[in-house]
This record gives C-alpha cells, structure tokens and sequence, in this order.
C-alpha cells in the first residue's frame, strides 16, 4: 500500500465506499437538463434576498424543463432554528415555487439524489474526503489553536501574507507514521486540502451574470473537514452540487472570493466545473447611501413579513421578478393578462451591482393588483389571511358576507371611483373599518380637532339636522344631490370663496370633509356614495344624531 492510500485508511478506516460507488447511487441526469438549487441555512429566518435568489433558480430550471432542489446546509448547528425547514418550505409553498426535489416540509424529501440535507450526507463527504487523501490532495493537519497562532504571528513578523500555505503549512508532508502518533495522542484531525505545488497564479470563470472573473488563485490549505468530521461549505458545496448534478450555481455573491478555491476543489475530484451565476445582495436606500436589507433594522427583510402582512403572491413575484430582469416590467405591462411563467428569464438582464429595493414599488404593484382582483377573489383572499393572521377579523368578514362583498366592490375598475386603497389585505381594517359600527365608536384622536376645522361648533347642529332631513327625503324619494343641499346651506368652491367669503358659509370640500367625518370619523377614504350605500340609511341617520 503506498502511503497516501495508508493515510487514507488510517483517517477513514470506516469508509467503504468509493466514489464509484456514490456515481452510482446518484447517476448522471438527462444530458442537458437544467439543475438549480437553493441552499438555505436552517436559522429560523428567510430573508427576502434569498426568496429573490431562490425564485431566479427556480424560473431558470422551470423554463428549461429543469430541475430546481432545495438543500438545507445545516452544518452550523450551532446557528441551527428548530423549524426552520417548515417556515422555508411554507413560503414557496405558499409562494407556489414547486421544489421538484429536496426539502419539501419539516419532516418531508423528494428525490433520489438525497438526503437533502447536509447533515445526513456525512458519508458521502467522508467518501469524498478519503478519496481526495488516497489521490494525494488532502492531509490532516493537528495544529492546536497556538500553533495556528505562532505561524500567524511569524508571517506577520516576516510581512508575507498570513495563511496555511507552503512551508507555513506545518503538517502539509506529514508522514504516515508522524499522522498515527499524533492522531493516537490528539484523537481527531482537521482535513485540509493540499493546493497542488504547480498552480497558475491567476485563474478565471466566466460567470453567467458578472461576465469573466479574473483573480489571484487560492494557495492556502483551505480546510476539508473540521475537527468533529463536518465539512466545510466548500467542500459540501463540492460534493453536494457534483453528485446532485447541479448544473447551475446560483448564489450570493459573497462566494465569488471563494471560487479559485472551488476551482480547484472541483478539479481535484475529477468532477466537471458547474456554471456559476453570482446575485448581488438586494440593497436599500438609506438616505443618501445604499446598504443591505438587514434582518436587524428592516422588517421587510423577512419573507414572512410579506405573508403576514397579506400581500397577493402575485404582487410579491411581479416585484422580485422586476428586481431581476430589467427588461421584466416592460414584459409585464405589455402582457399583463399572461401567466409569469411566460415570461423568459435571462442572465444579461439581471443586475450586476445589485437590485435596489423599495417597498413602495411593491405598494403600488400590489395595490394596482388588488384593484384589478374580482370581487369575489378579493374576498376570498382576505377571508384566507384573516383566518391565518386575524380570527377576530375572520368573524367579523364571515358573520356578514353581503357586507364583506359590499365593501369590495367599492374598489376596483367597476366602482365608483376607481379607488386602490388596499396595498395588502392587512390593511382592511386600516381602510374599511370605521364601516363597522364598533370601530366607528372607538373614534379617532384627530376626530375633535377636524370636525371642528370643518365643521365649526357654531353651526355643527345646524348642518347635522340639514344632513338628516336631506337623508330622510332621499330615502323617500327625493334626488336632491348632495351637490344641492351643499349650495343651500351656503357653501362654494375655492375660488368664489376666496374672492367674498363673507357671502359663504365655506368651502365645498369643507362640506364634504364634515359628513364624511361625521360618518366615518376619519379624514379619507372610500367614496361618499360608497360610504352612504355601504352604511344604509338607519345607520347613516343614527350617525349623525350622536353630533347632535
Ligand atoms: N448555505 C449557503 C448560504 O447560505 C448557500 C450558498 C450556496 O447557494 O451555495 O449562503
């Protein structure tokens, strides 16, 4: 036995599968298959960067007829949430990502190139690992922390880069005999790779967003496997994307530093190169600087945020995919009757320095997308949310449906005044709650101030009783505008004002702000007729006498 493949035993002495055996296991897919995945780390957080991230994988795969995995890289356990894999698999399950194979709940995998999971895939690293040392491209290293320490302080002393690396690399021709005694005293090893002594200086990838890739190349002794057996993301990102046959990295570009070390990782095993694809992170505004969306500061930087605030799924696609391609929103506009999935997406329109992002695009996205929702599916839609996000709310929707229904149609293309004024289903009650006659009485803190500005306590009772017998009459018959009764009663507009108002009582909108604060308690919202309709006339009536 030559030494290599000794040390290979006396690291692995439990492995006994061969890479052979794992391209069996895993056999090659269709030749020209599209393979994508997403690769979350289970830490009970998704952010929308990675929704963003994942819905490119999953579009590129789709559009092919490919194939789109998610894989959970649990290999920080210390980083670890219980759940983690349930509240991922719930967004794109409610997002309607199909995941064709991998994770698909908390307990549940599809597929035949798992587990999916990395933590279940130790065998195959170690596999990999044994080989990698049998072929002569990696060596266990025993260095303790202040050894580590002392090569660092020398290079620093010496001014030469800081690393594991040539002949700072302390155990990189450790021989077999030196690797017994010491495994017998220590008991564990860190794997590290052996960067061959002939490498080009510099090595480039052509990635398929950011275009060619030039850079220094890796001389470092990178690790493999940590002291408990784990792998690195390098080395599981290797094993992983090869034997799944991924066939398309997309990623955070954050690891495009770490491709000389992938290069070489890839070519070591004999395993072909995948393409890459690096996403610049989503960014935002913040006054007149740009930074990450942060977990910490931004509450929309969680994919959650977006289910429960209720915005329609195809708001948030039609947003991340406008992120995503720039040529997408003309797309959009000019097919909007058409299936996203129509849509193509390409690499040469994605963003090289990172998408912006700004909520009150998806506002306005959302907002035009709830107004063009039936009726009917808008009820639909937000008796869904309520039941998962506000039972209260729930009750009341259900306990009247005609009166749920009645405050939909008050948007929408077919209402009386075109109005949008949902940007989410959370913000029903925001919009039509004063409607109801509980949430009418809890008032409004402005209310005191603005009825006086509008309607000043001098001749309130006044009006109030005009507003009364004008809705009496109406009811009987009558169609006297509301137009009429506002010049009866002494008001005009703006400019007739301005120039005598001596001969008015005030302005029109003044009119109309009074009744409408009069029966809504709030300063805007739905049109007049609508609220007039909405309420009928009882409760209209029985508004206005709690002024008088
Ligand atoms: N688990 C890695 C991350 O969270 C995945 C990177 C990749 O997609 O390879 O950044």
């Amino acid at each position: 036995m030559n030494q290599n493949k000794q040390m290979a035993e006396l690291l692995f002495p439990n492995v006994t599968l061969t890479i052979k055996d794992l391209e069996e296991r895993f056999p090659r897919r269709k030749e020209g298959t599209v393979v994508t995945r997403f690769a979350p780390s289970p830490t009970g957080f998704l952010h929308i960067g990675g929704v963003y991230t994942a819905l490119m994988n999953a579009k590129l795969a789709h559009q092919a007829g490919g194939v789109f995995m998610l894989r959970i890289e649990d290999t920080d356990k210390k980083r670890e949430v219980a759940n983690s894999k349930g509240i991922i698999c719930n967004v794109f399950n409610r997002l309607g990502v199909t995941i064709d194979e991998g994770v698909i709940s908390e307990t549940e995998q599809r597929g035949e190139y798992g587990s999916y999971i990395q933590s279940e895939r130790i065998d195959i690293y170690h596999t990999v690992a044994k080989h990698l040392v049998e072929t002569g491209y990696a060596y266990p290293c025993f260095c303790s922390e202040e050894e580590l320490n002392e090569i660092r302080a020398k290079q620093e002393e010496l001014h030469v880069a800081p690393g594991y690396y040539r002949e700072y690399a302390k155990y990189r021709n450790v021989s077999y005999e030196e690797a017994k005694e010491k495994l017998a005293e220590k008991g564990s090893f860190v794997l590290r790779f052996r960067v061959p002594d002939e490498i080009n200086e510099r090595v480039g990838v052509t990635d398929l967003i950011k275009g060619y890739i030039e850079m220094e190349n890796n001389i470092n002794d990178f690790v493999l496997l940590k002291e408990n057996g784990i792998p690195t993301y390098h080395f599981a990102h290797c094993c992983d994307d090869h034997f799944m046959g991924t066939t398309i990295v997309m990623r955070g570009d954050e690891w495009v530093a770490s491709l000389p070390i992938h290069v070489q990782l890839f070519t070591s095993c004999g395993f072909t190169l995948p393409s890459y694809a690096h996403v610049a992170p989503v960014m935002k505004l913040d006054g007149e600087s740009r930074r990450k969306l942060s977990k910490r500061k931004d509450p929309e930087s969680n994919a959650e945020f977006y289910l429960e605030e209720g915005y329609p799924i195809k708001a948030l696609y039609v947003y991340l995919y406008t992120l995503i391609n720039s040529n997408f929103e003309e797309w959009y506009l000019a097919n909007k009757d058409r299936d996203l999935d129509e849509f193509e997406m390409t690499f040469d329109a994605m963003s090289i320095s990172g998408a912006l992002y700004d909520i009150t695009k998806l506002n306005n996205i959302s907002s035009e997308i709830i107004y063009t929702t039936s009726v009917l599916d808008n009820v639909n839609n937000q008796l869904a949310w309520a039941k998962e996000f506000d039972l209260d709310l729930y009750n009341r929707l259900t306990s009247d449906l005609e009166f749920t229904k009645r405050l939909f149609a008050t948007q929408g293309p077919d209402s009386s005044e075109h109005r949008k004024d949902l940007n989410c289903y959370k913000d029903f009650l925001h919009v039509f709650g004063s409607l109801y006659a509980d949430i009418f009485e809890l008032n409004n803190d402005a209310y005191a101030e603005l009825i006086e500005e509008n309607l000043p306590k001098e001749y309130r009772s006044e009006i109030v009783e005009a507003f009364i017998t004008y809705f009496t009459e109406r009811e009987a018959g009558s169609e006297k505008t509301l137009k009429d009764l506002s010049k009866e009663l002494g008001y005009t507009d703006k400019k007739k004002y301005a120039k005598n108002p001596e001969l008015y009582r005030g302005v029109i909108t003044q009119f109309y702000k009074g009744l409408r604060l009069l029966l809504t308690h709030q300063e805007h919202g739905i049109a007049m007729d609508d609220i007039i309709s909405v309420l009928g006339y009882e409760e209209v009536i029985r508004r206005l006498k709690l002024e008088l």
